[in-house]
């Protein structure tokens, strides 16, 4: 009998782990994708160089063996991507710097939908912000803030998403989407403390910006940008956690970033 008591306590007390272990929790929700893929659909500022992919090898080998490589090719920033806060602050975290701390823990996300997708110059307000902690409470310390305009819908329909499916130095003044007041960001920077903060456009700034002050702000306090990331109707206003691994470019300004988020059931 002691022996059986002792098994029994044995079995529960594995149990017991198995069921804190992280495996088993994160087996309790599911995983999504907060990433464009990258194609010649991709879209870019229309003064930067596009995605270009060329086939090295594709097809049966001498050997008799299926074989596919391709060479790539892009600017750091277009299709859903990290800026570097040294993308607009000189000395700040590059690419390659940037803690992994950093990249990664619990979503916030702001829905300004309603007021963006009637006005594609709509600029996020202090007053966005804060009528969302009046519903949720206030910006948890170290979250990753992020917006939702609701224009992911039209990606990669670059008319719709940007203003301009135009490209070159003269398209830049065409653009028009929504994005984070300067006043917001500053509010931010004083008021919050966030990991990082993303949105569902092309730039952290508006597309008529003509200074890049939201982007000043953020960078200038080394908190990374996350741009074009997809899928944010797919969250909770918070609870998310969010993992954001950007291609580990040595000193560069951004890059590619898989950005995926965890939800639970
Ligand atoms: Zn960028």
């Amino acid at each position: 009998m002691k022996w059986i008591a002792l098994f029994l306590f044995i079995l529960a007390s594995c149990k017991e782990r198995n069921d804190d272990s992280l495996a088993n929790e994160i087996s309790e929700g599911k995983w999504i994708d907060l990433t464009y893929d990258f194609s010649s659909q991709t879209l870019y500022w229309p003064t930067a160089a596009t995605f270009r992919m060329d086939t090295a090898f594709e097809g049966t080998t001498a050997g008799g063996f299926y074989y596919s490589a391709y060479n790539f090719c892009a600017a750091e920033h277009g299709g859903t991507h990290l800026d570097a806060p040294v993308h607009f602050a000189k000395g700040k975290w590059a690419a390659d710097e940037i803690p992994l701390d950093k990249l990664t823990g619990e979503a916030v996300v702001i829905d300004v939908v309603d007021k963006a997708m009637k006005n594609a110059d709509y600029l996020i307000s202090t007053d966005d912000i804060q009528a969302w902690e009046k519903t949720n409470g206030n910006i948890p310390e170290n979250s990753i803030l992020l917006f939702r305009t609701g224009y992911g819908a039209y990606y990669p329909d670059a008319k719709k998403y940007l203003g301009t499916d135009e490209r070159g130095a003269d398209a830049v003044a065409k653009l028009h989407f929504p994005s984070i007041h300067p006043a917001a960001a500053a509010w931010i920077v004083k008021n919050r403390k966030v990991k990082a903060v993303g949105i569902d456009v092309a730039s952290v700034d508006y597309g008529q910006s003509k200074d890049f002050k939201t982007h000043q702000i953020l960078y200038g306090e080394n908190i990374p940008g996350f741009e074009n990331v997809a899928n944010l109707d797919k969250l909770p206003a918070k609870g998310a956690y969010v993992i954001a691994l950007p291609m580990k470019i040595k000193g560069g300004s951004g890059g590619p970033l898989r950005i995926i988020a965890w939800v639970k059931h």
